[in-house]
């Protein structure tokens, strides 16, 4: 979208204070993140009511959702653009300025046009490509294959042209993106297709590490596995939402794969790919979780050892099967044992911190460190940006986007320290 606006001649910038108009695209698959958009939405219709910007828009999935009643309710927004009609968004402004309010909410199911233009909104080194759009599962507490409609596929070329294009423009990693990334290549190709993506973004010439989140674990094929095992710019890292450890609740909960399945396909990846870096995200309180479920998930906890979790209350979201499930768990409940298995997560991801102290990691930096002046923030593969700890380096001399190997001397819960590793491993220091 904002390389829409941007070719449509509207200048993007990166501080509201400097700002005419407001874009705010929302999430809106579960409660909290709904709020987090009706916060920001709430925030910018007061900023427009004190006449301090003139235009509010608002895209995405909280539109797709609440279409009617948002407009009906904040008679600030100007305009909606839906989850299939991000296309429009340079029109809506066009169309606001000229008077109308115009709310473009289609059937969800949009890809961004291929070659088309793109503004990258995080640190130029490092860069999120979304391999596809929407999703084909059907699991039943989840609203994303309602608001973002089934799995679309980018072709393969266009989605190598544009790692190309970022790494001219200086990304040293991409990671690739999107609801369910192992099944790419189903909608465009007809099987999946990510092992073969995979080999040919890893050649793209400037790219140093490539990163795959989301990869549903019972579409980790052999083959997509040999990937990992054989590509050196792959980085050891694999996101895979497991969700429980229970098979009644995972069948509840219509996940493709049993407990033990996944238990296993975890202990081939780390049989096959030295140093592998799993990360998952669980879900506490699914209606109907009983005790004897709970201390299931908290021993495949024990089983899978992830180095990386998330752990979510589970939220009952209209529209879904799980809402008008049974046997509902309280709030008190269900917060109770998040923090009890966040508590077994953090010991695991704390002892891989500890297992790590003496070694020699490879870093990528981020930039200065907001919590003290004498740090930079630098992250190794076993650090996806955003989601995981970092690795702080006493060195304020180093430049975003630079790498350099650094010795490992102290670990706490998410994040580590390090000391630069003088030598040839450094990367000369070059102006950005
Ligand atoms: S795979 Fe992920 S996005 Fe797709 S339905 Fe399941 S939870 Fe939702």
């Amino acid at each position: 979208m904002l390389g829409l606006l941007q070719q449509a001649g509207h200048e993007v910038v990166p501080d509201v204070r400097q700002a005419r108009g407001v874009l705010v695209n929302t999430c809106g698959f579960i409660a909290d993140a709904a709020q987090e958009g009706v916060d920001a939405i709430l925030r910018y219709a007061d900023m427009k009511a004190r006449g301090r910007i003139d235009v509010l828009i608002v895209a995405g999935c909280l539109a797709q959702r609440y279409r009617d009643d948002m407009m009906h309710e904040i008679p600030e927004i100007d305009a909606l653009v839906g989850t299939g009609d991000f296309g429009a968004v340079a029109e809506a402004f066009s169309r606001v300025a000229q008077g109308d309010r115009p709310s473009y909410i289609g059937e969800p199911g949009w890809l961004a046009p291929e070659g088309g233009p793109r503004v990258v909104s995080t640190p130029r080194h490092y860069a999120y490509v979304k391999v596809s759009e929407g999703c084909s599962n059907r699991c039943s507490y989840c609203l994303i294959p309602s608001l973002r409609g089934p799995q679309k596929d980018r072709p393969s070329e266009a989605i190598v042209s544009e790692v190309e294009r970022l790494a001219d423009e200086g990304a040293r990693e991409v990671i690739l993106v999107s609801q369910d990334t192992t099944a790419y290549g189903r909608a465009i190709y007809g099987r999946p297709a990510l092992p073969g993506l995979l080999r040919k973004v890893c050649r793209v010439p400037g790219i140093e590490w490539v990163r795959v989140l989301y990869t549903y674990p019972s579409l980790i094929t052999d083959e997509l596995m040999d990937v990992f095992a054989s590509e050196p710019t792959l980085l050891p890292y694999l996101d895979i939402p497991m969700q429980h450890g229970s098979d009644r609740i995972l069948r509840a909960m219509r996940r493709k794969i049993t407990r033990q399945r996944m238990i296993d396909v975890c202990n081939r990846l780390r049989s096959r790919i030295p140093g592998l870096v799993i990360r998952t995200s669980l879900i506490v309180g699914f209606p109907g979780e009983t005790n004897a479920d709970f201390r299931h998930l908290l021993s495949f906890i024990d089983e899978v050892r992830p180095e990386r979790a998330g752990v979510f209350v589970f939220s009952s979201e209209e529209g879904t099967e799980a809402a008008v499930l049974p046997d509902h768990i309280g709030p008190e409940l269900a917060e109770e044992r998040r923090g009890i298995a966040m508590e077994r997560l953090a010991h695991l991801s704390r002892s891989f911190g500890q297992s790590r102290i003496g070694t020699i990691q490879r870093v990528l930096v981020d930039g200065p460190s907001d919590e003290s002046e004498l740090l930079c923030v630098a992250r190794s593969y076993a650090e996806a940006p955003d989601v995981d700890g970092s690795v702080f380096v006493g060195d304020v001399t180093l430049r975003p986007g630079q790498f350099l190997d650094v010795r490992i001397t102290d670990a706490v819960e998410y994040d580590v320290a390090g000391e630069p590793v003088e030598g040839p491993t450094r990367e000369p220091l070059e102006e950005q």
